[in-house]
C-alpha cells in the first residue's frame, strides 16, 4: 500500500471512532464507512479534509454530506430496510451512493445538476459499483425501477415528497429532511398497507431538494 494510502485509511479509522463517539452503532455501516475510500471523492487539493467530521463544498453550491450526518440517515436504512433496491434523490459527490453500495443493496440514484451526475457516474464507473445513475429531477422519483424498498433524500425537502412515497414497496421506507430553508427534521416514513407511518429524529441542515414536488429554485 502507497503511504499516502496508509495515511488515508488511518484517517478513515479515526473518523470511525469520531462516529462512534457520536452514537453510530450499527456495525454494518461502520464497517460501510471503513471500506469507502471518502477521499476519493474530493478534490485532490482538498483530500486533506475528507475525514474530517464536516459538509465539504462540491461545486454548483452543493456539498458533500458530513460523515454524521450520512451515517445518521443510513442507520435509519439499514434498521428498517436491511436490503434490496435503494432509490437515492442527490447523488451530489457520490460518497452516500457507495456507502449503499457497500452495504449490499441495488442503488439507483439521481441528480439534478447535469455536471455533478456526470462526475459521479465517472468515479462510480471507476470504482467499480453496481449503480445506475440518471441525471434529473429526482423530486418525482424514478417510476421505470419502482417499487423501492428504501429511498434517501440527500437535500431538504419543503414538505412529504409524494411520488416517491408511491413509489415506496409494501414496508419500504423514506429517510427524508423536511423542513424550511434553515434546518429540517430527519423523517422516515414508511409505507403499511394502504397508509403511512412517520418517525421523526433530529434536525439537520441540508442544501435544499429542488424541483416539480420540492423547492422553486427561483427561492434560492
Ligand atoms: N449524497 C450526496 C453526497 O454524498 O455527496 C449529497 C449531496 S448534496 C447534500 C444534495 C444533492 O441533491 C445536490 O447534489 C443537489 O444538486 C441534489 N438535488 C437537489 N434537488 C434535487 C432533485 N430534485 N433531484 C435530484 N437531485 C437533487
Amino acid at each position: 500500500m502507497k503511504e499516502s494510502e496508509k495515511l488515508f485509511s488511518h484517517r478513515r479509522g479515526e473518523m470511525v471512532e469520531t462516529l462512534k463517539r457520536y452514537g453510530i452503532s450499527n456495525s454494518r455501516v461502520l464497517d460501510a464507512f471503513l471500506e469507502v475510500p471518502r477521499h476519493l471523492f474530493f478534490e485532490n487539493k482538498a483530500r486533506d479534509c475528507a475525514y474530517n467530521d464536516g459538509a465539504y463544498p462540491i461545486g454548483f453550491g452543493q456539498t458533500i454530506s458530513q460523515p454524521y450526518t450520512v451515517a445518521f440517515m443510513t442507520t435509519l436504512l439499514v434498521e428498517r430496510c436491511p436490503g434490496g433496491k435503494v432509490l437515492e434523490i442527490g447523488t451530489g459527490s457520490g460518497y452516500q451512493t457507495a456507502i449503499l453500495d457497500a452495504l449490499g443493496y441495488s442503488v439507483f440514484s439521481v441528480e439534478r445538476i447535469f455536471e455533478l451526475h456526470e462526475r459521479a457516474k465517472k468515479l462510480i464507473s471507476r470504482l467499480g459499483l453496481h449503480v445506475v445513475c440518471h441525471f434529473g429531477d429526482g423530486t418525482l422519483g424514478w417510476m421505470e425501477h419502482a417499487p423501492f424498498d428504501g429511498i434517501v433524500v440527500t437535500a431538504g425537502a419543503p414538505g412529504e415528497p409524494e411520488s416517491l412515497m408511491r413509489q415506496l414497496a409494501e414496508r419500504g421506507c423514506m429517510i427524508v429532511p423536511i423542513g424550511g430553508n434553515g434546518s429540517q427534521q430527519m423523517t422516515v416514513i414508511q409505507r403499511e398497507g394502504s397508509g403511512f407511518k412517520r418517525e421523526l429524529f433530529e434536525y439537520f441542515t441540508f442544501v435544499p431538494l429542488i424541483g416539480q414536488e420540492g423547492w422553486d429554485d427561483t427561492v434560492f
